[in-house]
């Protein structure tokens, strides 16, 4: 089976349009989404119906919770507090019910979990190795696909006595493959915002027969989407740190 996995995809629809041509090249059986559908980005109605119609399996981030009213964007900066609050004006009544709805990871798909943030806490970040090393301390299977930071790459953990040895994928292969006696967090990247350096929509594609993971980047229209990003009046710095990827 292979699926297509998406995460951030942030209301990004020119984002995704161009991740769904290029990933029609690679075929896919299946869609998942962990989450962050919404917030940021000019067309939350879009991307929400297109998730709504197409993904096999979902999970609501932090902005997804937000923007239904889930969660108080209490914690958000002020960027991110405005563009939910016009997000949650913006969406149409059913698609904020269905974002109200939507499960918290992790949730198993075959032998792999799904999370937003982390194994133990949904709106935790693993940025560093020491936050993957608590997050591998509660993952249950083998390999477990997370999001929420908006880098593409993960963490490998190798059991050592009580805890995990864990190293980073600073330089991605292309395709990686799982191999027994190692415990896998991986992150596809971010459809719509990424944040680590290279603007290009990030995703990835699983094939769980052959056991090999596909990391993936595709140029997309960055200027449309910073042009609706300003006529919707949204704060301009969403526009600029699309074109740097950080
Ligand atoms: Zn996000």
């Amino acid at each position: 089976m292979r699926f297509l996995i998406l995460s951030d995809i942030h209301a990004n629809w020119e984002a995704l349009s161009a991740v769904l041509h290029d990933a029609a090249t690679r075929r896919y059986h299946a869609v998942l989404c962990l989450g962050d559908i919404v917030g940021y980005g000019p067309n939350p109605n879009e991307v929400v119906s297109w998730i709504r119609t197409h993904a096999d399996v979902v999970i609501r981030g932090n902005h997804d919770k937000a923007c239904s009213g889930v969660a108080t964007s209490e914690s958000f900066n002020s960027v991110a507090q405005c563009s939910s609050r016009w997000t949650r004006e913006e969406l149409h009544e059913d698609h904020l019910q269905w974002l109200l709805n939507l499960a918290r990871g992790p949730v198993l798909v075959e032998d792999f979990d799904l999370v937003h943030g982390a194994p133990d806490d949904e709106d935790r970040y693993m940025f560093h190795e020491h936050e993957a090393e608590t997050g591998l301390r509660y993952v249950t299977e083998q390999l477990t696909f997370f999001g929420h930071t908006h880098v593409q790459g993960g963490f490998i953990g190798e059991p050592y006595r009580r805890h995990f040895e864990v190293s980073r994928l600073n330089v991605l292969p292309n395709q990686m493959s799982i191999v027994p006696e190692r415990t896998y967090l991986l992150n596809p990247g971010a459809v719509g915002q990424p944040r680590d350096g290279d603007p290009r929509a990030a995703y990835c594609i699983y094939d769980s027969t052959m056991r090999i993971v596909e990391f993936c980047r595709v140029t997309y229209d960055i200027r449309t989407v910073q042009e609706k990003i300003l006529e919707r009046q949204l704060p301009q710095e969403l526009a600029f740190r699309l074109a740097s990827g950080d």
